[in-house]
This record gives C-alpha cells, sequence and structure tokens, in this order.
C-alpha cells in the first residue's frame, strides 16, 4: 500500500534575510519532500509585527527560488489551505484558544514582568530558567475579561519526542517551556500556538526545521492533544555552526545569497557545497536538486551542528581546493 501524500512546510519568518543556515534547513524540508515523493506548503510566520524586515518575505520567497526549491501551495500560488500568511489566519488561531480555554487548558495570566521578553524569545533558542514562567496565575479564577491579561497553556508533563534524525528526547514541558503564552496581552497570538494550529490545519505530514526547535516539539504535541490531533512526525535538522562554533543568525550578516553569488556560486554549486557540509559528497561537484536527493544519508545529519568549511565563503574555487587537501 502507498504511503500517505508527504506534506512538509517551509514557515519563514520575515525577520530578515535568509543565511546560510536557513537555507540549507529549507532545501533539506525540499529534499525530504522529494524523496518521500511529496510536496511541500509555504507559510509566512509574519506574526511578530515588530521584528518584521521591510523587503525580507520577498527576498526569502527570491532566494529559495533561486537556489531550486519548489512549493506547490502559498502565499503566490495559493491552494487548498490557504491563506498562507499567518496574519490573515486570525480567525483559525481565535477558534483554537477558543477551543483550548472551552477545555479547561489555559487560563489568564495579569502578570506584566518578563512575558513579553518570553513571547519574543520564542522559537528560537531554549528560555532561560529565569523566564520561567512561576505558574503565579495559574489558580487564580478572579481575572476578570476587563483587566489585561495574557492566555497561557498549562503544560506539564513528559513527553518523549521521537525524531527522524535526532536521538530520542524526553521533555518535561513543565520546566521548558513552562506555561507558555499562547496569546499576549496585546491580543497577538503567540508562535507556538500559530505554528502547531497550522501545521495541524494544513495536514502537513512532517515538520522539518531546525535543531534548535527540537524541545519547542514536546510543547507543539501537548497543544496538538489538547485540540484533538495527532501532531505531525518531525525531523529536526543540524544547525549550521561557523569555525567559532557560532551559529549563524541573520542579525550577524551571515553568508546569504548575494554574498554566496558574489563568491562565484551558481545554485548548481551552493547544492553541491551543501552536499558537502551535510557529509554527503568530499568534493564539490554542481548537482541538481534530484542529484542531491539522491545523496541522502542519514547519519551525518544526526550531529546536532556541522561545521561550515572557512573556505566556504572564498568561493566554489577556494573550497574545492580545501576539500582536495583534506
Ligand atoms: N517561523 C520559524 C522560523 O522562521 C519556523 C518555525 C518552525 O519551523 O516551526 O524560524
Ligand atoms: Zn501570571
Amino acid at each position: 500500500m502507498a504511503d500517505a501524500l508527504y506534506i512538509g512546510r517551509l514557515a519563514p519568518s520575515p525577520t530578515g534575510r535568509y543565511h546560510l543556515g536557513n537555507l540549507s534547513t529549507a532545501l533539506l524540508a525540499q529534499l525530504r519532500a522529494l524523496r518521500s515523493g511529496g510536496r511541500l506548503i509555504y507559510r509566512l510566520e509574519d506574526l511578530d509585527g515588530p521584528r518584521e524586515a521591510a523587503g525580507s518575505a520577498a527576498s526569502i520567497a527570491d532566494d529559495l527560488r533561486w537556489l531550486g526549491i519548489h512549493w506547490s501551495e502559498g502565499p503566490d500560488r495559493g491552494g487548498p489551505h490557504g491563506p498562507y500568511i499567518q496574519s490573515e489566519r486570525l480567525d483559525r488561531y481565535a477558534a483554537a484558544v477558543a477551543q483550548l480555554e472551552g477545555s479547561g487548558h489555559l487560563y489568564r495570566c495579569t502578570c506584566s514582568r518578563k512575558e513579553i521578553a518570553e513571547v519574543l524569545s520564542a522559537p528560537h533558542g531554549s528560555f532561560p530558567a529565569s523566564l520561567l514562567y512561576p505558574g503565579t496565575c495559574r489558580a487564580r479564577t478572579e481575572a476578570g475579561d476587563e483587566e489585561p491579561h495574557a492566555l497561557r497553556f498549562r503544560a506539564g508533563g513528559l513527553v518523549v519526542v521521537e525524531d527522524a534524525l535526532a536521538a530520542p528526547l524526553v521533555v518535561d514541558t513543565a520546566a521548558d517551556p513552562g506555561d507558555a503564552i499562547v496569546r499576549r496581552r496585546d491580543g497577538c497570538f503567540a508562535y507556538h500556538l500559530a505554528v502547531v494550529v497550522d501545521d495541524l490545519a494544513m495536514g502537513v505530514s512532517e515538520v522539518v526545521r531546525g535543531r534548535d526547535l527540537l524541545s519547542s516539539t514536546a510543547l507543539h504535541m501537548q497543544l496538538a492533544a489538547a485540540l484533538g490531533q495527532p501532531y505531525p512526525a518531525t525531523c529536526h535538522v543540524p544547525m549550521i555552526v561557523d569555525a567559532i562554533s557560532a551559529r549563524l543568525a541573520k542579525r550577524d550578516g551571515a553568508l546569504g545569497r548575494p554574498e554566496l553569488e558574489a563568491a562565484g556560486y551558481t545554485p548548481a554549486l551552493l547544492r553541491g557545497a551543501f552536499a558537502c557540509i551535510w557529509g554527503f559528497a568530499d568534493r564539490l561537484d554542481a548537482l541538481s536538486v534530484e542529484e542531491l536527493a539522491a545523496l541522502w544519508r542519514d547519519e551525518p545529519l544526526r550531529a546536532d551542528a556541522l561545521n561550515l568549511h572557512p573556505a566556504m565563503s572564498r568561493g566554489p574555487e577556494a573550497l574545492r581546493l580545501a576539500l582536495s587537501a583534506r
């Protein structure tokens, strides 16, 4: 019997240009879909208005197309699961919040300190202990509608996250991330809520994303269960780190398409360079997306992080030389 159709997704936040690490994750999502005979949905995660960088939504879509990534549904193409822009899906999040509230999974929190910082720190990086919400409002019943309040999810309990690549992880959601905010006091829906609502509503069968979000998956599984639906499979891919082992971040002006193109990379050569970074190949060749998909190996992708070769930024010739010398 054929497998149910594989549906993956690309879920960029328009907070800046995509760098090599983002491109790596997106390309791996494409390979996963291709290898399973499935397809990708493109969803723009633009709920964090203040962090939005002008023009980045367009540049991300352009850069992904340039790299050979293809989606069958998205803001540019439409499709049966639209709209594909989170800020146009607020009614869905409101309905999910109403459902969770009705089933007793949420409570009102009137605490003012730290909560904004907590939501803004999502989705990347684990929560510093100092930001773990102490549960002050958990047992309160008197918070009225008129009082400004955030809505928190009653987390807690052990969840086992079984991932396609990462080792099984046991998470106590009481400690990580704790009672997460699903709707901020200013009415904005939080990443954790929106991402789960959308992955369920869009019929996503596997979530491919960076290893930095692995522990969030436990909360996402609990949210899905509270909404009465099974959570998709997950595939958390390694982070790309530079020579000093720092995670690449948009704000560091890390390598992006303009720098890579200027250094001489065509899309085919960049795909070949990814094959080297991921441990699929030990020499640099120009590769089509299909050729790259055929080289897939799980083993090197089980690492939490993969090193960016220092010669990478100097262009394909420098990378080729450095690879042949080792
Ligand atoms: N929008 C998130 C980001 O750009 C992705 C979240 C996810 O893949 O679950 O980092
Ligand atoms: Zn509170």
